[in-house]
């Protein structure tokens, strides 16, 4: 079966699940091709939905956990997001489809940050490739830190486990109105996952689901 088939048939999966909803998470599921975000070895089970090996021991999300993520954060075309984990720069892909489609008059972008120069290096190429690489930055640093000079995010996304106690930099560049999706909780078992919003400078918090990640690593990290 082709890539192509593959990916609408776990495209209807998910919508009979009960999972994917949202129209524009689905046009973005159907458009970007996730065999092309990983590597040779596993690129048989590009359209599993299942998480997948990537290098430096870090794992490309389960294609649900993508679309949950994607539907928590609300996101829409115009949107500024900051993400925190790169890792093979598939999520950032499938959220430029939403916030900065091809021919949109008002496109946003997705500032994507990185920790570990191998990954964003491959992520670069991986997006380059597939035509995202106008809509993504990608920087190597510390997303604990969030990212200053762009702030503040509508929308921020964190794709690595952080401790219980969210790193404040990420509420501060959050903007007024804005969601924030992460998952928290222990470094390796029992972590959920959090939609954060921002009224008033009020911050709200609320759990969703259970969920395993890679953990978050730097200042406000593990
Ligand atoms: N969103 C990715 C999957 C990310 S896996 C995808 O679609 O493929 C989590 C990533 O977070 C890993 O690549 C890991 O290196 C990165 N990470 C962990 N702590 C980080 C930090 N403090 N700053 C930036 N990246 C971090």
């Amino acid at each position: 079966m082709s890539f192509e088939k593959k990916r609408e048939k776990l495209v209807e999966n998910l919508k009979e699940r009960n999972i994917l909803k949202d129209e524009k998470v689905i046009d973005a599921m159907l458009n970007v091709p996730r065999e092309k975000f990983i590597p040779e070895e596993v690129k048989n089970q590009a359209y599993v939905d299942t998480p997948l090996a990537i290098g430096s021991e870090q794992t490309i999300s389960a294609p649900h956990m993508n679309v949950m993520m994607c539907q928590i954060l609300e996101l829409k075309e115009g949107d500024k997001l900051l993400e925190v984990g790169t890792g093979s720069g598939y999520h950032a892909a499938l959220c430029a489809e939403i916030i900065a489609p091809k021919d949109s008059n008002n496109p946003g972008h997705i500032y994507t940050i990185e920790r570990h120069d191998y990954l964003a290096e491959k992520a670069r190429k991986n997006l380059k490739k597939t035509g995202y690489e106008e809509r993504i930055t990608v920087i190597v640093a510390d997303g604990t830190l969030g990212y200053e000079k762009y702030a503040p995010y509508d929308k921020i996304l964190v794709t690595a486990a952080s401790p219980d106690k969210i790193p404040p930099p990420l509420t501060e560049q959050l903007k007024e109105g804005g969601i924030l999706c992460i998952p928290a909780g222990s470094k390796k078992f029992s972590q959920s996952l959090y939609k954060i919003t921002k009224k008033e400078g009020k911050i709200k918090k609320k759990r969703i689901t259970g969920v395993r990640f890679v953990p978050l690593l730097g200042k406000y990290g593990f």
